[in-house]
């Protein structure tokens, strides 16, 4: 299969996820918080997980948490990471409990692993904003 030289290949979103893509734009991490039990998940989905419910409202997380899983790419798998590796991608455990998908950005040299405290913070990569996180460990702030 033969890529594109340029730009990025997007996912297909469904439409019950899109708020959390639009929220991404707007640097915002929005995750889904059911309405009877108060559990909170993601990606967006039709019934909440925990209790059935289909009462679910868009909420904005702290965009905080910690690295549950990651891993790092050290060989370029489309033409547009040729020059990125080796990068990492993370699941990453929100302070309010779901897992979402993002980069890792790290100061250069800045270590990190399971368990490293992280923020939101965002990337401009073919117009669209892409969520990545920050490694915090050791911030004072
Ligand atoms: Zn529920």
């Amino acid at each position: 299969m033969e890529y594109p030289k340029e730009g990025v290949i997007w996912p297909v979103v469904p439409d019950v996820a899109k708020p959390f893509y639009k929220g991404m734009q707007q640097h915002k991490v929005l995750i889904q918080q059911c309405l009877a039990c108060k559990t909170f998940q993601a990606p967006g989905r039709i019934t909440c997980d925990h209790c059935g419910s289909n009462q679910l409202e868009w909420v904005e997380a702290k965009g905080t948490g910690t690295i549950y899983s990651y891993v790092v790419f050290h060989r370029s798998f489309h033409p547009y990471y040729d020059d990125k590796v080796p990068y990492t991608v993370a699941l990453v455990e929100l302070d309010e409990g779901p897992r979402v998908m993002g980069h890792i950005e790290t100061n250069s040299g800045q270590e990190y692993n399971v368990g490293s405290s992280v923020r939101a913070c965002y990337k401009t990569i073919d117009k669209n904003e892409l969520l990545y996180f920050q490694v915090t460990d050791g911030d004072k702030s």
